[in-house]
């Protein structure tokens, strides 16, 4: 497909990608900065994103399944790859033949892992998560405590990283990410010293020095996000997103637009319709009226209001105001400098993370810059 026929484009800036993780890099030195690539790294494209930050000097990766693991080993095959979903029953192969190490975080992950080391002869590299109060994933207080008394198993391991996620790190004045820290320490201290710490994700490491430990995991902020609360982070936009203005029609006071009929045009109107919908990941609950500020798309550098229901691949826009009218053919934007990730995905409820990892499949991707 080519662009000028796709229904909608994204944008994705390699310069912008590489220069965040240097300034993420910088900021934390000397503590490593390693890049978290789940998710065909966020949407955004894991075969283009993985290299440019190999090239912008990344040597670990963080991914969530196997499968993945597999994927980067393939794109950058000297880093070094965790698996943060750890090690399924039966799925030490897999991890092995993509030279992965598993993310452990129960008992039972820990002495799988540590079989196939005996089988293979030698301790198998892996990572330990420690539970610090998320209660998501990692070893909870007791089994650490149950792993430091078995020195026989923790010798069948080799440790390379201990790790923690915290809660609520976006607002720096939550209490819970101090307690989290504390935790994390007090857990590590009963395991052997000399293994790599990380605590932070791209918001933890912001929280300043004694969260960043020996390495740190952004992924959003690598992306462009800007999901801390704290003040502005040293990250610039990656993404852009925009779709083709299909058709322009006017509508008359008194007429419905879309679904359910929910918007009535109370004036004399024009509607711009959108080749992007809801299977694009212009989420419907940014329709309009609704529970949400709605979704807006900029138009020649307007700010323009959705009018009534997201469908799955059209949204119907309020253009009444743009001068001139808007052409057929020409773009939209839904990501863009006036619309930043965290805006588009509030005004529809949910989170910039969220609006990344939905990112059509139909769209066009244009990669700029050449990441290094
Ligand atoms: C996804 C994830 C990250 C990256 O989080 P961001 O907020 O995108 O920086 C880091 N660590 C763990 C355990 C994760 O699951």
């Amino acid at each position: 497909m080519t662009a000028i026929s796709a229904p909608g484009i994204i944008t994705i800036d390699l310069d912008a990608l590489a220069g965040n993780w240097r300034a993420l890099a910088r900021l934390v030195a000397p503590a490593q900065c390693g890049a978290v690539v789940k998710a065909d790294a966020y949407g955004l494209g894991v075969s283009r994103v993985a290299p440019a930050l190999w090239t912008a000097g990344c040597r670990t990766f963080f991914v969530a399944t196997t499968a993945e693991a597999h994927e980067v080993r393939t794109l950058a095959p000297k880093s070094e790859i965790f698996v943060l979903d750890g090690l399924m029953p039966g799925g030490a192969d897999g991890l092995l033949s993509a030279s992965a190490q598993p993310v452990l975080s129960s008992l039972p992950e820990v002495r799988e892992w540590a079989a196939a080391g005996r089988q293979t002869g030698k301790p198998l590299a892996c990572a330990l998560h420690l539970d610090s109060g998320l209660n998501r994933l990692g070893l909870a207080d007791g089994e650490v405590r149950a792993l430091a008394s078995e020195p026989e198993l923790l010798n069948a391991l080799d440790v390379r990283l201990v790790m923690s996620h915290l809660a609520c790190a976006d607002d720096p004045a939550d209490p819970k990410n101090e307690d989290q820290r504390r935790r994390f320490d007090e857990l590590q201290s009963i395991l052997p010293d000399g293994i790599g710490r990380s605590l932070a994700a791209s918001d933890g490491l912001m929280l300043g020095k004694a969260y960043h430990y020996d390495l740190v995991r952004p992924g959003y902020a690598l992306y462009g996000g800007q999901a801390f609360r704290g003040g502005p982070t040293p990250v610039k936009p990656v993404v852009g997103v925009q779709a083709r203005i299909l058709q322009v029609r006017d509508v008359a006071p008194g007429e419905t637009v879309g679904y359910a009929a929910s918007w009535r045009a109370t004036r004399p109107s024009r509607i711009a319709i959108l080749a992007a919908g809801y299977a694009d990941g212009f989420m419907r609950s940014g329709s309009s009226p609704g529970a949400h500020d709605g979704a807006v798309v900029e138009i020649a550098g307007m700010l323009c209001p959705i009018a009534g229901r997201i469908s799955m691949d059209l949204i119907t826009v309020d253009v009444t105001d743009v001068q001139p009218t808007p052409q057929r053919g020409s773009l939209a934007g839904l990501v863009c400098p006036q619309i930043p990730l965290e805006a588009m995905g509030q005004r529809a409820g949910t989170i910039g993370y969220e609006v990344l990892t939905s990112l059509s499949r139909r769209f066009h991707r244009t990669y700029i810059g050449s990441g290094s």
